[in-house]
């Protein structure tokens, strides 16, 4: 058989533990033998991260802008014990953060739905993607613990010193708690073209929602900003694909959202996308089974698993266990790259590979065959439990005979 060919290459970044063998695993037996692979390899694995003071990161985040399509293993976010661990040099940010502040990117998560895993909510039969504001609001708070009474005020300061406003905040006469938050428009109007271009990449419609009847200023600059790029470069658009735009109050979202089918994409505020993403997630069934793909407002793309490097079974792994690591959120993060640079680079043969690695993969899981996290929630069948080596075997077959 002819292997597949490939124009531009796919940023390649390799991550940590668990995940970094699945990575080669899923390469050799899904990837190597059928597509001709172009990729510009960076290795993330901790070590070289260290070894490079972390510039493989930045370069990893510069070629992603250079070529348009990028796919990530997880990583491990240093803290103290792997500090510890690895000998760092220091304590580097999560390389996860730093390509999303160069790309400035818009965080997409969607599950991975098959028949036998039932969500929680009975009525959603379609993914809800999450896109998450990734800058700002309370994540960039200042906070102050009131111990006495007194005056808070909001005081805002022109560059020349001049004082521009000042509002009384509160008037304390005993103990309490204040905070001080702020975002910018420039965040926010990257944040909503990533969102409307997301929805028409998938063409499904796109929810919006904050409490801007109670934030006059703050929410509502969101809800306007939206608005207005909505007007001026998304509504012809929109209306050409079929989909639409829908603003709503937070509240009435969430009541529709667990009333809805699913199979939209609905934009959060940074904290409501950081707990609505958990929620959604588990009512849809595994972190394992959840992608995650990162996109820019200039139309780059990064796909991800959403979860992490999984340690616990890396160290059964080193043991010498066999595992059975759930690769399906690694494997979309690969069909995702595929499809997407396929798409860009008018290769329909890519494309279709990437689709095909995705339909063998559900149908591996709609026969039955799954790694054990899935088997407990299974419903209606008995399923068979297999090491992550066997899943991909069992994966490949089905490849072999889509292809
Ligand atoms: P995790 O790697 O997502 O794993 C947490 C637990 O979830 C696992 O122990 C496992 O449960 C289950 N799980 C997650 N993915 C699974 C899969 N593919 N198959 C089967 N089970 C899966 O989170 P963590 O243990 O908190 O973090 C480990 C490391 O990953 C940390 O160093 C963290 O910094 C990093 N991290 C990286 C990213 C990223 O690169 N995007 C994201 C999150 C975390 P059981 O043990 O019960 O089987
Ligand atoms: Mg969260």
């Amino acid at each position: 058989m002819q292997k597949i060919a490939m124009t531009t290459p796919i940023v390649e970044m390799d991550g940590d533990e668990m995940t970094r063998v699945i990575w080669k695993m899923l390469k050799d037996e899904l990837i190597l033998p059928f597509v001709e692979l172009k990729t510009e390899y960076y290795d993330l694995g901790l070590k070289v991260r260290d070894e490079t003071d972390d510039r493989i990161t930045t370069d990893a985040s510069n070629a992603i802008k250079k070529y348009g399509v990028g796919v990530k293993c997880a990583t491990i976010t240093p803290n103290a014990a792997r500090v510890k661990e690895y000998d760092l040099k220091q304590m580097w940010k999560s390389p996860n953060g730093t390509i999303r502040s160069i790309l400035d990117g818009t965080v997409f998560r969607t599950p991975i739905l098959i028949d036998s895993i039932k969500p929680a909510v009975r009525t959603w039969k379609k993914p809800i993607t999450i896109a998450r504001h990734a800058y700002g609001d309370v994540y960039r708070a200042v906070e102050y613990r009131v111990e006495q009474p007194g005056k808070a005020e909001l005081v805002f300061t022109d560059k020349g010193g001049n004082e521009i406003s000042r509002q009384c905040i509160y008037e304390f006469d005993g103990a309490g708690v204040l905070q001080g938050m702020h975002n910018r428009d420039a965040s926010i109007r990257s944040f909503a073209h990533a969102c409307f271009q997301y929805a028409l990449s998938v063409k499904q419609d796109l929810w919006f929602s904050t409490k801007d009847t109670i934030s006059k200023q703050y929410d509502q600059t969101f809800k306007l900003l939206f608005e207005e790029i909505y007007e001026q470069a998304y509504r012809a658009a929109f209306e050409k694909a079929g989909i639409t735009y829908f603003y709503t109050l937070i509240d009435d979202a969430v009541a529709r959202v667990i009333r809805s089918e699913g199979g939209f994409v609905w934009a959060c505020k940074n904290y409501d996308g950081d707990v609505m993403s958990d929620m959604v997630s588990t009512a849809f069934g595994s972190l394992a089974m959840m992608t995650s793909v990162l996109v820019s407002p200039d139309g780059n793309y990064e796909y991800e698993a959403a979860h992490g490097t999984v340690t616990r079974h890396y160290y059964k792994y080193l043991a010498g266990e066999e595992t059975s690591t759930n690769p399906m959120a690694t494997l979309f993060a690969w069909s995702g790259a595929f499809k997407k640079r396929g798409e860009m680079d008018g290769l329909a043969d890519l494309q279709r590979f990437g689709e095909s690695m995705e339909k063998a993969a559900l149908q591996t899981l709609q026969d039955g065959v799954m790694t054990k996290d899935l088997v407990g929630l299974v419903e209606g069948e008995t399923p068979k439990a297999v090491s992550t080596a066997d899943f991909l075997k069992a994966v490949r077959e089905r490849l072999e005979r889509l292809l």
